[in-house]
């Protein structure tokens, strides 16, 4: 017995089928006497298909009313899913974000969740009643509907395990647990029966969308008893948490993030305060800068180079184009071309040798590295789009994941 909250994707509700499967989980759930937080996606591809349906109207729609589009896309869901949950004759509410206390932050389209007023889902779950909360969603301050950003729902549901102190927190999927690289990709992927925290937050950064990094970072801080599974099968997933019993991996997986850009300013003035103006600019407009490379000045010239998110690719370019006197470069080059491959793993703070594992795959691939930056317990290397998954699976193909 105890409370606990279950959040199933798009692909787990998008039809008939899938919610009655997911209403048969929920209830059995329930029938062991448990209370039952359900959090819900928008249904299949949903999401993307607002998006198009919105660009159809206006290319540049302001972000409040594309949040007001996208969020109705769990609306539907909760009704569905509640409506299914009603026809196996058990007692349910579905409530959307703003029902359920989910108050944002102000930004649109990426709102961080600031709070949960839980008083409305702790009354309905003393009443009995199943919950079934949407997800991506929440309320601003200034009473406007926003969403948490793309895949923001793992996130809504580890909030709400967070703020009820729930026992468990489980992210049901079309996978049944987290790989050593997305399976979709890599055919010999290996599943991980349990992963930490930090590493998971490394690959979900870094590109393994499987769970929103922002759920990660909040499952870790409130120590959220984290598991992700499958919706269609029975067995057991991929615990995420604190500390693993034996670490048996030097690398616990390879992810690739297509959302980047990379930008370069060549032949600046090697001089000091160059970098400061550049990332300061970046900096003003909230630009998030990643992989920063800055060549050994000769000639009295210098290049920087840094990649971005790709939807800030034009604001950064705008910004810096603007400046281009002051800053003093010769040229500014932007290229969309490209995709950041990443190995995680704490086992190689210990180990050397790793770098120089990756490195080798993708010259035996052939595949050239445009950048490379390293942290304790991840390398992520820049190279050419075209390259990405050929790249994901050589790189793979060099360690060895068999956890026995
Ligand atoms: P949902 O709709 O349930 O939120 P997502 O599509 O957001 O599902 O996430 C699940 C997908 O994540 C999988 O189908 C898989 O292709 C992808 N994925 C990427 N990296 C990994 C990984 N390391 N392990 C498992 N799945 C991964
Ligand atoms: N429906 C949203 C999306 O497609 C949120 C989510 O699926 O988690 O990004
Ligand atoms: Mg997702």
């Amino acid at each position: 017995m105890g409370l606990i909250v279950q959040k199933f994707g798009g692909s787990s509700v998008k039809d008939r089928e899938c919610l009655f499967r997911v209403a048969k989980t929920v209830t059995d759930t329930y029938k062991a006497g448990n209370e039952v937080i359900v959090v819900v996606s928008a249904q299949g591809d949903t999401t993307d298909d607002l998006i198009e349906k919105a660009k159809e109207i206006n290319e540049r729609a302001s972000k409040r009313e594309m949040d007001m589009l996208l969020s109705t896309g769990e609306q539907i869901s909760i009704a569905l899913l509640a409506m299914a949950i009603e026809k196996l004759g058990f007692p349910v509410v579905s409530l959307t974000g703003w029902q359920a206390g989910f108050i944002t932050h102000s930004n649109h389209g990426a709102a961080r969740i600031r709070r949960i007023e839980a008083e409305r889902i702790r009354r309905e779950l003393d009443s009995n009643n199943i919950v079934v909360v949407a997800g991506f969603q929440g309320l601003n301050r200034f009473g406007d509907i926003t969403t948490l950003g793309r895949g923001g729902s793992d996130t809504s549901a580890v909030a709400l395990a967070a703020a009820l102190h729930a026992d468990r927190c489980q992210i049901y999927t079309d996978v049944d647990g987290v790989y050593t690289a997305d399976p979709r990709i890599v055919k010999n992927a290996v599943k991980l029966d349990e992963i930490t925290y930090d590493e998971m937050l490394e690959l979900a950064s870094l590109g393994a969308g499987v769970l929103h990094n922002r759920s990660v970072e909040m499952a870790k801080k409130y120590h959220v008893n984290l598991e992700v599974l499958s919706s269609i099968e029975n067995k057991p997933g991929t615990i995420v948490k604190e500390a693993v019993k034996v670490e048996k991996l030097l690398i616990k997986g390879v992810a690739k993030d297509e959302d980047v850009a990379r930008i370069a300013l060549i032949g600046l003035p090697d001089t000091p305060g160059i970098a400061f103006k550049i990332f300061s600019l970046l900096a003003a407009k909230k630009i998030n800068v990643d992989i920063i490379l800055q060549s050994i000045g000769r000639h009295n010239t210098k290049d920087i180079s840094f990649t971005v998110p790709l939807a800030d690719k034009d604001i950064a370019l705008e910004v810096l184009q603007e400046k281009f006197e002051i800053l003093g470069a010769e040229r500014i080059e932007a290229e969309d071309d490209v995709v950041k491959v990443s190995i995680v793993g704490a086992g190689m703070q210990s180990n050397p040798g790793v770098a120089a594992k990756m490195f080798e795959a993708l010259y035996d691939a052939n595949i050239n590295i445009q950048m490379i930056s390293t942290s304790e317990i991840k390398i992520s290397v820049l190279i050419a789009r075209k390259d990405a998954d050929r790249a994901v699976v050589a790189v793979h193909d060099a360690f060895d994941f068999n956890q026995k």
